[in-house]
């Protein structure tokens, strides 16, 4: 007789039921509250009755199902609510789930979950569901951390970048790179198995330019980090210049001209403040420095220190000055001395308050040519030239704008830095290799590297990084 046979998957083992509402805190249409895990669908039977079946099970529901009826405590009804239906292993979390989605009052989304909890569900902690969607492998840890960095996303490019994580062409990128090297560790640990017969399974020169080709791989990740960071922090801009050269006025006016106010961090007015803009899909974080000049008052000296240390973490500076000053040499020895400072910068000079100065476009163009600098002309008061200096920020983060489609940029540094140890690795085995070492060691950095690659996806990772990636959720997540 002909048999037929189908293979499934084991089925997941269901951890203990949780809880909780999945929809932003405050008033809304609505709200959806989930529960995921062993045993819910007999805890939400005891809360939940559909309407015209009185008799309904949620146990002999199908999957993708839902069902419209009321929710009840021991008090009575709270609220009519519908319940979708997830069964194990087709859902998020890859458990038995369900989501209620109720009326999103604050007072009614609570009794909801509070029944729910009443009758056995744990209330979820931060990014739980989302941990045993990795832990169930539905997704590996750099998908879920992009789900992470969606929702938390400021700019579109940097939703674009975790929308594209979160497909998984990274990952995808990242487990062929373990599987070859997971190749050259086996042919090497069968070497040392036969250790006595002194037999080569894996040559030398064909080793050390697989290696030669991951190790390029790695590093254009690696390089990829820098506009990642960009594209997912946003550049950290900072104004910069003496006072009453007008940075409070341009911030002002940069703000107002996007209206795209994303977060508001006063400092102290002799500290710094901090806001953030959108400009061409990429988000600038500007602070306004406290002006830069000696000072014998203690509390403006912190401030000028602060700067400073603000300045040598910018991505970009934005120097500006008063053009309409008698004497602009020092302002030109200033600039020079902060290009020897912070080398890695990008730097604009906006020449400010052109509205004063009969020869401004003179004084632009001496200002290029004696600190080779990108200048820019502006009156920050009237408003003029910020159109062209917001292009000029644009273009200063080279080609950002055309990396939102990405699919192998590294934002986090989490994954950088597991790649520049990856790297090292590989570049000791390297040496080892041209050096003629023993297969032991170079099995050694193989397996380092590995384990560094693996530490991306969560195929090798602690429970401490595990903690610390999803303590970074929101509840309900
Ligand atoms: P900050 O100390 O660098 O923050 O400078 P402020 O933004 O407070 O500006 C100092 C003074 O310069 C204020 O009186 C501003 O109104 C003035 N100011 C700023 N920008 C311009 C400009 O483009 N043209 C003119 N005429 N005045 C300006």
């Amino acid at each position: 007789m002909k048999q037929t046979t189908t293979e499934t998957a084991p089925p997941i083992e269901q951890a203990e039921p949780i809880a909780a509402i999945a929809t932003p805190v405050g008033a809304g249409a609505l709200a959806v509250v989930r529960i995921s895990g062993r045993g819910i669908f007999e805890i939400a039977r005891k809360v939940f009755r559909k309407q015209g079946d009185p008799a309904f099970l949620f146990s002999r529901s199908k999957g993708y199902r839902a069902h419209f009826g009321s929710m009840h405590d021991r008090e009575g009804l709270i609220d009519e609510v519908i319940a979708l239906v997830f069964r194990s292993p087709n859902s998020f979390t890859m458990e038995d789930v369900i989501e209620f989605t109720c009326h999103g009052g604050p007072v009614v989304v609570k009794h909801v979950l509070q029944v729910l909890l009443d009758e056995g569900c744990r209330l979820a902690e931060p990014g739980e569901f989302t941990r045993r969607a990795f832990l169930n492998g539905r997704i590996d840890l750099l998908q879920a951390e992009a789900i992470g960095e969606m929702i938390h996303a400021l700019s579109e490019s940097a939703f674009r970048t975790a929308v594209t994580q979160m497909q998984g062409t990274l990952s995808k990128r990242l487990e062929s790179m373990r599987e070859r090297l997971l190749h050259s560790c086996a042919l090497l640990e069968l070497e040392l198995d036969f250790s006595e017969e002194d037999v080569e399974f894996q040559n030398r020169g064909e080793l050390d330019e697989e290696l030669a080709s991951l190790h390029e791989e790695l590093q254009r990740l690696i390089d990829s980090y820098r506009n990642g960071r960009l594209l997912k922090e946003g550049v950290a801009t900072v104004i910069a210049g003496k006072p009453n050269a007008g940075k409070s006025t341009l911030l002002n006016a940069l703000l107002g001209e996007e209206r795209a106010i994303v977060s508001h961090t006063p400092g102290t007015t002799r500290d710094y403040i901090e806001e953030c803009f959108i400009h061409e899909k990429t988000l600038f974080r500007l602070t306004d420095t406290a002006g830069l000049r000696e000072t014998a008052e203690e509390i403006e000296h912190e401030g000028v220190i602060r700067s400073y240390r603000k300045i040598s973490r910018a991505d970009l500076i934005l120097y500006l000055l008063d053009s309409s000053e008698e004497n602009l040499s020092g302002e030109i020895s200033r600039i020079r001395q902060f290009r020897d400072e912070y080398p890695d910068a990008r730097m604009i000079v906006a020449a400010n308050k052109t509205d004063l100065a009969a020869d401004a476009s003179e004084r632009v163009q001496m200002l290029r040519r004696e600190t080779g600098c990108e200048v820019c002309g502006i009156s920050a008061a009237k408003g003029r030239g910020l159109e062209g200096l917001l292009h000029l920020m644009a273009s200063m983060v080279e080609g950002l704008d055309k990396l939102h489609d990405a699919s192998e940029l590294v934002t986090s540094l989490r994954h950088y830095e597991a790649l520049r140890n990856a790297s090292d690795s590989l570049d000791n085995a390297r040496l080892l290799v041209e050096g003629g070492e023993g297969t032991e060691l170079i099995a050694f950095e193989l397996r380092a590297a590995l384990d560094y690659v693996g530490e991306i996806t969560g195929k090798v990772v602690s429970e401490e990084i595990l903690n610390v990636i999803f303590e970074r959720f929101c509840i309900g997540k």
